[in-house]
């Protein structure tokens, strides 16, 4: 028994030693081996993590949008000039078809906003390019080389270029628009075709009269051709006092002796049209009148861009009011600017003084002006959707165009 004890003794000791130097042995296992795992695991978080890092330092240099993104405590920098009925300026508050557009699209993206006034289109450009503004509303035509350089949104206004001029004053004489008929192209074309018409006329009768022995014309030639001559003009004003002796003469005077008719009825009815004309619109009235004429626009606008294309000496001025005064004082002839901002002014402050003339020159869109790849593109463009499918675009339409045109 004591024996078996002794021997049981022995190896329960011994299993007891092994058991306790096992579970140490398999406790330095597991610890070695949690070790090597918690390595292990810290290697592949910190490849993670210089990963995920690697990727948006990536993007942020890719999408310099995403870097330029302002913190929300900083407002957006609007640049706009003056510009009625778009941009308007009371002491500095400002208001306008504009200025309300871009609060309604502010207020739908969730932005605060700043604007900061420039005198010209050009240096409102010049500011969005420096970076000392995000974007530009006022009237701002969207145009292919602008586009080369800059975003635009959708566009915001559908407009184009016009001419205005000084209303006609009533007691205005006729006379120099008379003489102005006379030197037209229009009337010499006429006057030109006449006289080839009286030549041919003339040659045909003196032919058949020549020889005739009654006839009204001389055989030799020079004195014959002038009183041919004489005889067709007068006919051709339905004067004429004689007649062709001959057949065949009396054919072509009876010819053209209709012919008179519908000549005059012509000749009166396209004098009696061009002087009404001019006495109700003046002698511009479409872009063929501007040559050698003195016609005021903004400076670096697309109106003065268009008319040195069409070699047209343009003065340019900062701001629209001096091409208006320019016109009231008779230093320029013709104002050609947007089409809506001359109508807004035609009826407003020069009620009575101006007129728009012709039909648009060129169509032209406004929009708002971003730096290219700008983050604020979509959402505006998403806010002027839903500002036009939910009315909002409409009744400032409707407040700034409709209800002052009247
Ligand atoms: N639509 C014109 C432009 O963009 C306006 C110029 C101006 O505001 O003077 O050139």
């Amino acid at each position: 028994m004591s024996n078996e004890s002794t021997t049981r003794g022995v190896p329960i000791a011994t299993r007891f030693r092994q058991l306790i130097a096992g579970r140490k042995s398999s406790i330095g296992y597991f610890d070695r081996h949690n070790r090597k795992n918690k390595t292990r695991r810290s290697i592949v978080l910190c490849t993670c993590l210089a990963l995920v890092g690697g990727i948006l330092a990536f993007l942020l240099i890719a999408s310099p949008g995403l870097a330029q993104k302002p913190k929300p405590q900083q407002p957006l920098l609007v640049a706009t000039r003056v510009i009625p009925p778009f941009v308007f300026s009371n002491k500095g508050e400002l208001s306008g078809f504009s200025i309300d557009l871009w609060r309604s699209i502010a207020t739908q993206i969730g932005v605060e906003s700043k604007f900061i006034e420039y005198s010209s289109v050009p240096e409102l450009i010049s500011a969005i390019k420096d970076s000392k503004a995000n974007l530009g509303i006022a009237a701002i035509s969207i145009t292919a080389e602008r586009e080369q350089n800059f975003d635009f949104s959708l566009p915001i206004f559908a407009g184009g270029l016009q001419i205005m001029v000084r209303k006609l004053e009533s007691k205005s004489s006729a006379f120099p628009n008379i003489l102005q008929l006379f030197f037209s192209t229009g009337l010499l074309q006429v006057i030109g075709i006449a006289i080839v018409l009286i030549v041919l006329v003339a040659h045909i009768v003196w032919l058949s009269e020549r020889n005739h022995t009654e006839g009204m014309i001389s055989q030799s030639y020079f004195p014959g051709i002038f009183k041919a001559c004489w005889w067709a003009s007068a006919t051709l004003a339905t004067q004429a006092d004689e007649m062709p002796k001959g057949a065949l003469g009396r054919l072509i005077a009876v010819v053209w002796m209709f012919i008179g008719v519908l000549f005059v009825a012509y000749f009166t009815a396209s004098v009696t049209t061009s002087l009404t004309v001019q006495q109700l619109q003046g002698d511009i009235r479409s872009i063929d009148d501007l040559p050698g004429k003195v016609v005021a626009t903004t400076a670096g606008s697309t109106a003065a861009t268009y008319l040195r294309e069409h070699h047209i000496s343009v003065s340019e001025v900062p701001k629209i009011e001096e091409a208006y005064n320019a016109l009231q004082t008779k230093e320029a002839d013709a104002v050609v600017f947007d089409a809506p901002v001359l109508l807004y002014y035609a009826a407003n402050e020069g009620k009575g003084k101006v007129q728009i003339v012709g039909t648009i020159l060129r169509e032209e869109s406004y929009g708002i002006i971003l730096p290219n790849n700008s983050p604020y593109r979509k959402p505006i463009n998403q806010a002027l959707l839903n500002l036009r499918e939910n009315g909002t675009y409409q009744s400032l339409y409707d407040k700034w165009f409709s209800a002052k045109e009247s």
